[in-house]
């Protein structure tokens, strides 16, 4: 069979943390000469058409059961409806497609759908599914999910195979807080409800980053390291892809950020942002703010447009010299930029990765779900970080300790062994992904295993 007549569905949970590596991920498999559709919900559609250029992909917007604009009353009930009226839809589109010239052969859903994988496997379809997160908190995940290791939590810290000992405040905030976000803990749970039908587990890291943990959740069943799934125009410059921004607002603020970092001496900027979801109380964005203005270093402040009106009065009007605050912004092009020294961030996962993958050291400050385990790897084992610290029961971390954190990964002496280490994960995360690397042949195999399926 021809690889163009191999037909992909890739099935990304509708936000940007979890489209953007599975789009980058489908521009890969387009790459090898793979039909690739990605179906997304209809609001975020036509931001990834705008995104794609050199290696099509086709995309097929299903609903999510709520018109553009509608919110759901709560993340329980948006759940529940997106996943009647998404698997209905799904079933659909690949009746459909089983109709056309271009049969769907396989699917690659998001990890935290497996209902997708059921739908798909009615079809008589196969299925892998995605992990967005690090392979050490899917691994916490699988334990928790597996009933081998019992929450809540006894005792101050966890032990699993093949990782640190872990403190309750390093573990994703859904297990060592298991009653704030109940729906969302049974939606990372629910990962594993049907993974042995899978035909693997692709996960967004690398072989290098994350050895022993990928070798366990090996010894469990196939699992595929993909990562990073940064384009390869900021890795190893093999393809030949656009600048691309994946889902992205539409006013990107492009070269208002690239302008401004042009202009600033090599290392001195600290970049900040807090990805797509995360939201800081009043008080914490005001610490934050004095924080950097005590630095008295320069700043390129991400504060998204819903959270601008906690900043405190003229702030940016008073720090203009130093800060540039913008909406949102082209964050590998910003990590990639030599003015940025460090990036104070919340550690998401794609962030996490992009910071790795670029060299650039880290002043973490994790908020809620899998950025505490995150951010204790960056600081801990991968060497690459400084993990502030919050002084009072309300968690605050206050102005002084940003200020010194800041100062730490900036000027002192643990901010040049970090950037040290940065740089070799650098050199380690480009190796994956080169031809040849553990990434690399990872996709190449997956690729075989789906044509010959
Ligand atoms: N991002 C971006 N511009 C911004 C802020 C974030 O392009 O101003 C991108 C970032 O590069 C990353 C994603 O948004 O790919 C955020 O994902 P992450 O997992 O870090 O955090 P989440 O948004 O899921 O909390």
């Amino acid at each position: 069979m021809e690889r163009s007549d191999s037909h992909i569905l890739v099935f990304p949970f509708p936000t940007p943390g979890h489209i953007n590596p599975m789009l980058q991920f489908s521009k890969r498999l387009a790459s090898m000469g793979l039909r690739v559709t990605l179906v997304t919900t209809q609001p975020n559609t036509k931001p990834i058409e705008e995104a794609q250029s050199n290696y099509p992909i086709h995309i097929e917007p299903i609903s999510d059961g709520f018109q553009p604009g509608e919110k759901a009353q709560s993340v329980e009930v948006y759940l529940e409806k997106f996943q009647k009226v998404a698997s209905q839809s799904l079933a659909q589109l690949v009746e459909k497609l089983a109709r056309s010239k271009r049969p769907i052969k396989f699917i690659v859903y998001d990890s935290v759908m497996p209902w997708a994988l059921d739908t798909a496997q009615e079809l008589g379809l196969d299925g892998a599914p995605f992990y967005t997160q690090s392979c050490a908190v899917s691994a916490i995940y699988y334990h928790v999910s597996q009933g081998m290791m019992k929450i809540p939590i006894e005792g101050k810290t966890a032990s699993f195979p093949s990782m640190p000992l872990l403190g309750i405040n390093d573990l994703p905030s859904f297990i060592s807080d298991m009653d704030s976000y109940p729906s969302l803990l049974r939606l990372v749970l629910g990962r594993f409800s049907n993974f042995r039908k899978a035909k693997c587990l692709l996960i967004n890291t690398f072989d290098m980053l994350e050895a022993e943990v990928v070798k366990w959740m090996g010894s469990q069943w196939p699992v595929k390291t993909i990562g990073p799934t940064i384009p390869s125009m900021y890795l190893d410059k093999r393809l030949e892809d656009d600048k691309d921004y994946g889902l992205s607002p539409l006013n990107l603020n492009v070269d208002a950020c690239i302008t401004w970092l042009d202009a600033r001496d090599i290392g001195s900027v600290v970049y900040v942002s807090f990805g797509s979801l995360a939201s800081l109380g009043e008080e914490q964005m005001e610490e934050l703010a004095w924080g950097l203005k005590r630095s008295k270093g320069y700043f390129l402040w991400v504060v998204r447009e819903l959270e601008e009106q906690k900043l405190p009065s003229n702030f940016i009007e008073n720090t203009a010299d130093k800060g540039l605050v913008v909406s949102w912004c082209p964050q590998l092009d910003v990590l990639a930029h030599k003015a940025v020294g460090c990036f104070m961030t919340h550690c998401g996962w794609n962030s996490t990765l992009e910071a790795l993958s670029l060299g650039v050291p880290m002043v973490v400050m994790p908020q809620w779900t899998d950025q505490m385990t995150n951010a204790k790897f960056v600081a801990d084992v991968w060497g690459v970080g400084v993990r502030v610290k919050a002084s009072d029961e309300k968690g605050i971390v206050k102005r002084e300790e940003i200020e010194e954190c800041i100062r730490e990964a900036m000027e002192g002496e643990r901010g040049k062994e970090m950037k040290r280490n940065a740089e070799r994960w650098k050199e380690l995360a480009k190796e994956a992904a080169t031809e040849g690397g553990s990434s690399d042949k990872n996709i190449e195999e997956f690729v075989k295993e789906i044509l010959c399926s």
